[in-house]
């Protein structure tokens, strides 16, 4: 019987795990795909909102600007890419300035720091020399950031595991069944068997209505609302000191323009409602659509620096909002559900938020042993010349590199292998140390990274997937079809 299992291993459910992990409660995570950040948590903009743009008094705006001011300290704590480069929203005519206003007065409301609007043109173009020419004014938000979304949900997971939570993955959550025998608490029926809980946190992303409504008779809907991006390579990555923002205009909403944390350039997302919640599929439309977009509040854009795309799913539930409580009607099950943007932002507060909620319910004691630092991988890049020369002659690995575009070495992806909640797959090691996400997109190391994962895990190399099961890469050798 476990206290608490939680549904999902994005940056909620890992948040949630952390947090549960300071208390003396036996707790797990069920993901049903093959390692944490599978989900809307790996496919987003990746920004610390400042909090300007959630209605005030909504959980929303509370858990976002909550969550902006932990970041900083999170990220020295768990030792994950952050960074505070603030952004700019574009007022591109004189008729839409009432509305810049009014996202700054919001902003204030939700208890936003840092917020002012700029109408002096040269002070415009000194913070920022490729903003559309038109530009008339800008909210500018010090407080925004950006942030590795992976590291950030990897190093909530791996922090709650090294404190005693347990992760099982490739375990889709199929049933709840309120647990008769014990007349309290849930049978949970997975992919892998049954597991019996006191409580249930629901942290499934775009499936969290299927679990609400399998417990409760007020049934809520949650809506893929698919967004598309284009990434451009490092070389267009300073095109933009902060996150570029459009206002939203009677042409429609604008797109982003933002530097990453590892250095290139994203430019998205869209806003489509699709039925298949699986359906992360880039289209023409979408890409034509947010490149128009982005050139209007940014000017030069180079686009030809494209090195991918991609398409994110948010979880928008009907009202709008963060729904997170335990519910009247299944006491101990509590929803962690509505996480669309900017959930990324909040999650840190989301966990607490969630942690509280089963703390006064279960009334655990505190977990003396809890250590809630944690190190990240070490990267050889940021060492001096003589700190890397001793590394490589203490540890040949971290002398080889494998991937030429992000130089990445052995030594990184063998720590990225063995570490816990380590990677199984090409994926899950592009998501811990970036081999494979530089320009050439993985077509130089795969081979190499897949011979590292098939001597690390012990498996044959027709074993090593992309991403899971069913995404094996090699179907045999030469040698067995002759
Ligand atoms: C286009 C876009 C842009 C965004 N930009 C930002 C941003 O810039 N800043 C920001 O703060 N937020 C942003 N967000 C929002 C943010 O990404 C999400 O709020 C956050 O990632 C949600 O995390 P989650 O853990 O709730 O969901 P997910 O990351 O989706 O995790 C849910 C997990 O549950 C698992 N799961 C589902 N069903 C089952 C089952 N049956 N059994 C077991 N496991 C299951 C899934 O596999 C998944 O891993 C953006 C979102 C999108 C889509």
């Amino acid at each position: 019987m476990y206290d608490v299992i939680i549904i999902g291993a994005g940056v909620s459910g890992a948040a949630v795990a952390r947090e549960l992990s300071r208390y003396r409660l036996k707790v797990c995570v069920l993901e049903k795909e093959e390692d944490v950040c599978c989900g809307t948590s790996k496919a987003n903009s990746a920004l610390i909102h400042s909090g300007y743009d959630a209605a005030p008094g909504s959980l929303m705006a509370k858990l976002n600007v909550a969550g902006n001011t932990m970041m900083e300290e999170l990220s020295l704590e768990l030792d994950f890419p952050y960074k505070r480069i603030g952004s700019l929203m574009v007022c591109t005519s004189n008729e839409d300035l009432p509305q810049l206003q009014t996202l700054y007065s919001r902003g204030i409301q939700n208890g936003v720091k840092g917020l002012s609007v700029i109408t002096r043109k040269e002070e415009i173009r000194e913070m920022e020399p490729n903003l559309a020419d038109d530009v008339v004014a800008v909210l500018h938000a010090a407080s925004a950031g950006i942030v590795c979304p992976f590291g950030l949900n990897i190093a909530m997971a791996e922090n709650a595991a090294a404190n005693g939570v347990e992760f099982f993955f490739d375990t889709k959550v199929e049933r709840i069944f309120s647990n008769k025998k014990e007349q309290r608490g849930f049978q949970i029926k997975t992919s892998k068997g049954i597991l019996e809980t006191r409580c249930i946190v629901n942290a499934a992303g775009v499936y969290a209505d299927v679990f609400h409504n399998m417990v409760s008779n007020r049934k809520i809907h949650i809506t893929a609302r698919a967004g598309e991006y284009c990434l451009l390579d490092k070389s267009a990555g300073e095109h933009v000191n902060h996150t570029i923002f459009a206002l939203p205009t009677k042409w429609g909403k604008g797109v982003l323009v933002s530097p990453t944390i590892h250095g290139n350039l994203l430019v998205g997302p869209t806003a489509v409602d699709i039925e298949d919640k699986e359906d992360t599929a880039t289209t023409r439309e979408g890409l034509t659509e947010l490149i128009e977009k982005a050139g209007m509040s940014v000017r030069k854009l180079p686009i030809r620096q494209v090195i991918t795309s991609f398409t994110g799913l948010r979880a928008h539930e009907d009202n709008h909002d963060f729904l997170i409580g335990e519910l009247s009607d299944a006491p101990g099950f509590v929803d962690c559900a509505g996480i669309e943007s900017p959930g990324l932002t909040a999650s840190p507060a989301i966990g607490l938020m969630v942690a509280d909620i089963i703390r006064e319910k279960l009334q655990p004691q505190v977990n003396p042993d809890f250590n809630g630092k944690r190190k990240g991988i070490l990267n050889p890049n940021t060492l001096s010349k003589e700190e890397r020369a001793a590394l490589i002659a203490a540890k040949p690995a971290y002398g080889n590199v494998i991937c030429r575009c992000e130089t990445v070495t052995e030594g990184e992806i063998i720590d990225a292998i063995r570490r816990p909640l380590g990677a199984k797959s090409l994926d899950g090691v592009k998501r811990r140390v970036r081999a494979g996400m530089g320009r050439c997109q993985a077509g130089f190391c795969s081979p190499r990274v897949m011979e590292i994962l098939s001597r690390e895990l012990g498996i044959d190399m027709k074993k090593v997937t992309k991403n899971g099961a069913g995404s094996e890469l090699l179907i045999g050798t030469n040698k067995d079809r002759l």
